[in-house]
């Protein structure tokens, strides 16, 4: 268990906390000045001059003297002003007998508020216009000679002044220019801008510009439209007529009040730092960055972006190894937008801007306020450098210097796909097995940060659904490897051989003190095997069967391959019924609904057919008839990202929480609870140890259950706790482990930081 001495919120561009001068000017609203700016008597009229003076200082900040500045509840609200005036103007033109141009344009890294809005309203409108996203290039910026090629065909373009995950400034001159000779409307999200770059907007033709105070120290809920003198318009929200009608509901006073202070802040310049100091602050960050992780690359270039906002990947790091680790050293930073953070799916963002695969997916976005100061920048710096020497100490990072003690059986997974190392530390030496493409530099990481030597690198078939990184990885490691003599799936030839307890014998390979050997398990293709972990050479019993798609968490693998056979595939089970105990855990090449492993006697409670097989009350020819309509519900076995097998659905496990209140009595009544932290060791040692009161703690990080069930380090019959950072992976573990008939396996609500004061 730890916690960090002092956060250092590095997530600005998601929200900025309220700042006192801004909450103690809401706070007067809502007790001192609390009347309605529409009531007409001495309680209101201070109201009202509240709210003018607001709205003229936000008109005199944005350089708006001639258009109108709304009061929203944001900037979401704001856009749909915008683009519902823009879309309602266009129908009224076509009603009116007029041809109306078909495009309707958004930048392809504007905030999905856009293109959500534009979608929508096109449709409601039935307008039926072409919703288009303009390209960016590499640097984040928009495609001119597209918006130049569709300018007379665009109703309405929508572009950000400032990306909020890349920081990347657009060039709202050269889109100007591009947009010259059209008459579409332009809305310009102007969210990120605001107190970062100067926005005279009198002097552009934007028509929308919408901002949210959220982002500027003021509250939630408060955001501000500017609309361009002249400019169609349609109120989103009516009623009593407020803003003139624009936007009808009794306004946000304290919101309003809020802002006012903001823009106060802004004007005596006292408050916000210039942008020559802000940059140097993020280059401070970035030097702090850069010697605590080796390799790091930025996703955007800095010339050209918010001087508040730095995007960075780190090789063999994903997004959430970083934040997590940050997290608990008390940073917080983002993977992307907050809008998009539940959703573990790569930045659409990077993506348009063609940023590789594994940069996307190691994204992370650190940004900060304008009125951050310099103590603040020193305290961040300092634990970013922690956090780096954690991940060094740990062996998420290689160095030279350290060396980490990885020993035993290793899960990594991405997008559903397994890897799987295995090490054995006295001797030095690792197999790994299922190398997939985006989880090589991981494995490479580890495997050099322990000092091992690979001895073989295989595949359990020839995998259909994606490319088997081997080859490449193996000539990572070693460029003579590769030239050994070893069979297509990687196996070397090793005259070592065991003698299962059964009296069979298989090839093996030796890791120390133990054996690797390999069962032909033909059936989903003709190339299946499963490479199974144990002891003796004389006496073999698996304790683990790397089963490759035979059998899934929850499924069979598919038999409607051309190389498939649902004969071999019967036969196979059954030998793998002989070689493996009913409770041997399989760890197969797949794991699509993150159960981590299994094992025959799970899989035979869930999947009858595999029951039947394994207790012989299924012929071969009974087997095939229903393996072959199982697999009829299968997608075609087309593409990159096909599905390799049948599954069951199967349910998730209601229940298995105890909310943070509930601890100290759980505690109380079960006095030999385990608590079993799942996080990273870099995690403990970013964090500030704690020990936790009365309970006995083991740590085993989520890739690592796999090997503390394997080798029997769990009690089945000890009631266990597990946590982690958020409740997510703490989930996963309780979730496989209740799978596996474990009954007294418990989930800490929430996470670690849910974790109770009084037990820590
Ligand atoms: N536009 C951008 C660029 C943003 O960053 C955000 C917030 O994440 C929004 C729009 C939506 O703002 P709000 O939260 O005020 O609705």
């Amino acid at each position: 268990m730890s916690v960090a001495p002092r956060e250092i919120y590095l997530d600005a561009n998601a929200t900025t906390p309220v700042l006192p001068a801004v909450a103690n000017a809401a706070y007067q609203a809502m007790l001192a000045e609390f009347g309605n700016p529409s009531s007409v008597h001495s309680r209101g009229l201070p109201a009202k001059a509240m709210m003018d003076k607001v709205r003229q200082q936000a008109s005199r900040w944005l350089g708006a003297s001639k258009g109108r500045i709304l009061f929203t509840s944001g900037a979401t609200e704001g856009i749909q002003t915008a683009v519902l005036s823009a879309l309602t103007n266009l129908r009224a033109r076509r009603a009116d007998g007029q041809v109306i141009p078909s495009l309707l344009l958004y930048g392809a890294t504007e905030h999905k508020a856009v293109p959500e809005a534009l979608n929508h309203w096109n449709q409601l409108l039935g307008l039926n216009l072409d919703v288009r996203s303009i390209p960016v290039n590499q640097n984040g910026l928009h495609d001119l000679d597209f918006i130049r090629t569709h300018a007379r065909d665009a109703g309405l373009v929508c572009t950000m002044a400032g990306n909020n995950e890349t920081g990347v400034i657009s060039d709202l001159k050269g889109i100007e220019a591009a947009l010259s000779g059209s008459s579409a409307l332009w809305m310009v999200d102007g969210v990120q801008a605001l107190g970062k770059l100067p926005l005279k907007l009198d002097q552009t033709r934007i028509d929308y510009a919408p901002f949210s105070g959220h982002k500027l120290y003021a509250p939630k809920g408060i955001g501000m439209l500017y609309v361009r003198a002249g400019a169609p318009f349609t109120p989103l929200i009516v009623g009593g007529g407020q803003e003139s009608g624009a936007r009808s509901g009794t306004e946000n006073m304290s919101g309003i009040a809020a802002l006012g202070a903001v823009f106060e802040a802004l004007e005596s310049g006292l408050v916000f730092k210039e942008h020559d100091v802000l940059q140097s602050y993020r280059q401070q960050l970035l030097d702090a960055l850069y010697q605590s992780f080796p390799g790091l690359v930025l996703n955007a270039p800095l010339a050209g972006s918010l001087p508040t906002t730095v995007n960075f990947s780190v090789p063999g790091l994903s997004s959430k190894d970083i934040m997590d680790v940050f997290d608990a050293a008390g940073i917080r930073v983002s993977a992307g937008s907050a809008c998009g953070a539940s959703k573990a799916l790569p930045s659409y963002v990077l993506q348009a801007m063609g940023v590789p695969d594994w940069q996307a997916a190691s994204a992370v976005r650190m940004s900060f306020g304008p009125a951050t100061d310099q103590v603040f920048i020193d305290e961040a710096c300092l634990l970013i450098k922690r956090c780096g020497n954690a991940m060094r100490e740990s062996g998420m990072i290689a160095d030279a210097a350290h060396s980490s003690d990885i020993d035993g059986i290793s899960q990594f997974r991405a997008d559903g796909v397994c890897s799987w190392l295995i090490a054995d530390r006295q001797s030095a030496c690792c197999v790994v097995i299922d190398p997939v493409a985006s989880l090589v530099p991981k494995l490479t990481q580890v495997i050099q940060a322990a000092h091992l030597s690979v001895l073989a690198v295989l595949d359990t078939h020839g995998h259909a659904d994606h490319h088997s990184a081997a080859t490449h990885f193996s000539s990572l490691l070693a460029p003579g490897f590769l030239h050994e003599s070893r069979d297509i799936l990687g196996w070397p030839s090793t005259g070592i051989q065991v003698t299962h307890k059964q009296g069979m014998t298989l090839p093996a390979i030796k890791l120390g003190r133990k054996y690797l050997a390999r069962l032909a398990t033909p059936g989903h293709t003709a190339d299946s095997v499963t490479y199974l972990l144990g002891e003796s050479a004389d006496a073999f019993i698996a304790q683990a069967a790397f089963c490759g798609d035979m059998i899934l968490t929850g499924g069979m693998g598919r038999t409607d391959f051309a190389s498939s056979s649902t004969a071999d595939l019967y036969a196979s089970l059954q030998m793998l019924g002989r070689v493996a105990e009913p409770n041997t855990i399989l760890c197969p090449t797949h794991d699509y609904d993150n159960l981590l492993v299994t094992t025959l006697a799970t899989e035979g409670e869930i999947q009858p057919l595999i029951q039947a097989v394994l207790a012989g009350l299924s012929s071969e020819a009974h087997f095939s008839e229903r393996k072959m309509r199982l697999d009829q519900g299968l997608p075609e076995p087309t593409g990159t990202t096909i599905l390799c097998g049948t599954r069951e659905a199967v349910p998730s496990i209601a229940g298995i929480s105890i909310p943070a209140a509930e601890v100290a009595r759980f505690v109380e009544v079960n006095p030999d609870t385990l608590l079993l932290d799942v996080r990273e060791q870099a995690e403990h040692l970013a964090g500030t140890p704690l020990a936790p009161h009365g309970c006995s703690m083991l740590s085993v990080p989520l890739g690592r259950i796999v090997n503390a069930l394997a080798g029997g380090l769990l009690n089945p019959n000890r009631p266990i706790l597990v946590f982690c950072r958020s409740g997510n992976r703490s989930a996963q573990v309780v979730q496989c482990l209740r799978r596996l008939g474990w009954r007294n396996v418990w989930q800490l609500s929430g996470g670690a930081a849910f974790w109770p004061a009084s037990l820590s």
